[in-house]
Protein backbone atom coordinates (compact mmCIF):
# COMPACT_ATOMS: atom_id res chain seq x y z
CA UNK A 1 0.00 0.00 0.00
CA UNK A 2 1.31 3.27 -0.93
CA UNK A 3 1.67 4.72 2.40
CA UNK A 4 4.90 7.43 2.05
CA UNK A 5 5.81 9.70 -0.51
CA UNK A 6 9.24 9.59 -2.13
CA UNK A 7 11.23 12.16 -4.69
CA UNK A 8 12.16 10.81 -7.61
CA UNK A 9 14.35 12.84 -10.13
CA UNK A 10 13.55 14.09 -13.52
CA UNK A 11 16.35 11.14 -15.03
CA UNK A 12 15.09 8.53 -12.63
CA UNK A 13 11.15 9.38 -13.91
CA UNK A 14 12.80 9.02 -17.38
CA UNK A 15 13.36 5.57 -17.20
CA UNK A 16 10.38 5.04 -15.08
CA UNK A 17 8.32 6.04 -18.03
CA UNK A 18 9.27 3.11 -19.99
CA UNK A 19 7.30 0.96 -18.00
CA UNK A 20 3.55 0.14 -18.90
CA UNK A 21 1.99 0.75 -14.85
CA UNK A 22 2.92 4.10 -14.50
CA UNK A 23 1.51 7.33 -14.15
CA UNK A 24 2.29 11.10 -14.75
CA UNK A 25 -0.23 13.02 -12.58
CA UNK A 26 0.24 17.33 -13.70
CA UNK A 27 -1.51 19.21 -10.89
CA UNK A 28 -0.44 22.47 -12.92
CA UNK A 29 -3.21 24.88 -13.15
CA UNK A 30 -3.64 26.94 -16.03
CA UNK A 31 0.24 26.86 -16.92
CA UNK A 32 0.16 23.62 -18.50
CA UNK A 33 -2.00 25.16 -21.66
CA UNK A 34 0.83 27.40 -22.48
CA UNK A 35 3.99 25.74 -21.14
CA UNK A 36 3.68 22.35 -22.60
CA UNK A 37 4.15 19.15 -20.18
CA UNK A 38 5.47 16.07 -19.99
CA UNK A 39 4.47 13.82 -22.68
CA UNK A 40 1.45 11.35 -21.89
CA UNK A 41 0.93 12.66 -18.34
CA UNK A 42 -2.75 13.47 -17.53
CA UNK A 43 -3.58 16.73 -16.29
CA UNK A 44 -5.74 17.23 -12.85
CA UNK A 45 -5.43 20.93 -11.79
CA UNK A 46 -4.93 21.29 -8.22
CA UNK A 47 -7.08 23.93 -7.35
CA UNK A 48 -9.74 21.05 -8.43
CA UNK A 49 -8.14 18.21 -7.26
CA UNK A 50 -10.09 17.13 -4.61
CA UNK A 51 -13.42 16.85 -7.04
CA UNK A 52 -11.61 14.44 -9.64
CA UNK A 53 -9.87 12.46 -7.25
CA UNK A 54 -12.03 9.28 -7.79
CA UNK A 55 -11.83 10.12 -11.53
CA UNK A 56 -8.34 10.24 -11.18
CA UNK A 57 -8.33 6.77 -9.50
CA UNK A 58 -10.36 5.28 -12.72
CA UNK A 59 -8.30 6.68 -15.22
CA UNK A 60 -5.33 5.05 -13.62
CA UNK A 61 -6.91 1.86 -13.12
CA UNK A 62 -3.91 -1.29 -13.38
CA UNK A 63 -1.18 1.80 -12.88
CA UNK A 64 0.36 0.98 -9.82
CA UNK A 65 3.08 3.90 -9.39
CA UNK A 66 1.47 7.44 -9.63
CA UNK A 67 4.39 10.51 -10.17
CA UNK A 68 2.90 14.24 -9.25
CA UNK A 69 3.79 17.19 -10.20
CA UNK A 70 3.46 20.95 -10.81
CA UNK A 71 5.43 23.67 -11.85
CA UNK A 72 8.21 23.14 -8.92
CA UNK A 73 7.03 20.73 -7.21
CA UNK A 74 7.32 22.47 -3.86
CA UNK A 75 3.48 22.95 -3.14
CA UNK A 76 0.56 21.82 -5.03
CA UNK A 77 2.33 18.82 -6.21
CA UNK A 78 3.31 16.96 -2.55
CA UNK A 79 0.22 18.88 -1.44
CA UNK A 80 -2.04 16.42 -4.04
CA UNK A 81 0.03 13.23 -4.02
CA UNK A 82 -0.91 13.41 -0.01
CA UNK A 83 -4.46 14.17 -0.86
CA UNK A 84 -4.33 10.76 -2.92
CA UNK A 85 -2.91 8.80 -0.44
CA UNK A 86 -5.17 10.21 2.67
CA UNK A 87 -7.94 9.26 0.20
CA UNK A 88 -6.88 5.86 -0.42
CA UNK A 89 -6.84 5.45 3.31
CA UNK A 90 -9.88 6.82 3.88
CA UNK A 91 -11.40 4.39 1.80
CA UNK A 92 -9.54 1.72 2.92
CA UNK A 93 -9.02 0.81 -0.71
CA UNK A 94 -5.58 1.11 -2.10
CA UNK A 95 -6.61 0.61 -5.77
CA UNK A 96 -3.84 -1.23 -6.69
CA UNK A 97 -1.58 1.89 -6.49
CA UNK A 98 1.54 0.54 -5.06
CA UNK A 99 3.89 3.99 -5.42
CA UNK A 100 3.08 7.54 -4.83
CA UNK A 101 5.86 10.00 -5.68
CA UNK A 102 6.67 13.63 -6.84
CA UNK A 103 9.10 14.65 -9.19
CA UNK A 104 11.97 16.79 -7.68
CA UNK A 105 11.99 20.65 -9.06
CA UNK A 106 8.76 19.74 -10.91
CA UNK A 107 7.69 20.48 -14.37
CA UNK A 108 10.16 23.99 -14.71
CA UNK A 109 13.49 21.23 -13.55
CA UNK A 110 12.48 18.99 -16.20
CA UNK A 111 12.24 21.46 -18.83
CA UNK A 112 15.56 22.98 -17.38
CA UNK A 113 17.87 19.60 -17.76
CA UNK A 114 16.39 19.20 -21.06
CA UNK A 115 14.02 16.21 -20.97
CA UNK A 116 11.57 16.12 -23.64
CA UNK A 117 8.10 18.62 -23.82
CA UNK A 118 5.22 17.82 -25.38
CA UNK A 119 3.13 20.83 -26.72
CA UNK A 120 0.15 18.90 -27.97
CA UNK A 121 -3.21 20.02 -27.69
CA UNK A 122 -4.87 16.39 -27.11
CA UNK A 123 -6.61 15.43 -23.82
CA UNK A 124 -5.48 13.53 -22.41
CA UNK A 125 -2.03 13.81 -24.06
CA UNK A 126 -1.04 10.30 -26.04
CA UNK A 127 2.62 10.55 -25.47
CA UNK A 128 5.40 10.77 -27.52
CA UNK A 129 4.20 9.16 -30.81
CA UNK A 130 1.84 12.12 -31.59
CA UNK A 131 1.84 13.88 -34.56
CA UNK A 132 0.07 16.51 -34.53
CA UNK A 133 2.56 18.66 -32.23
CA UNK A 134 1.67 22.14 -32.04
CA UNK A 135 4.69 24.73 -31.60
ZN1 LIG B 1 1.11 16.01 -25.20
Amino acid sequence: MARSISYVTGSQLLSLKRRPNIAIIDVRDEERSYDGHIAGSLHYASDSFSDKISNLIREVNGKDTLVFHCALSQVRGPTCARKLVNYLKDVKDDAGIKNVLVLERGFNGWEASGHPVCRCNMKPCKGESTSAEVA
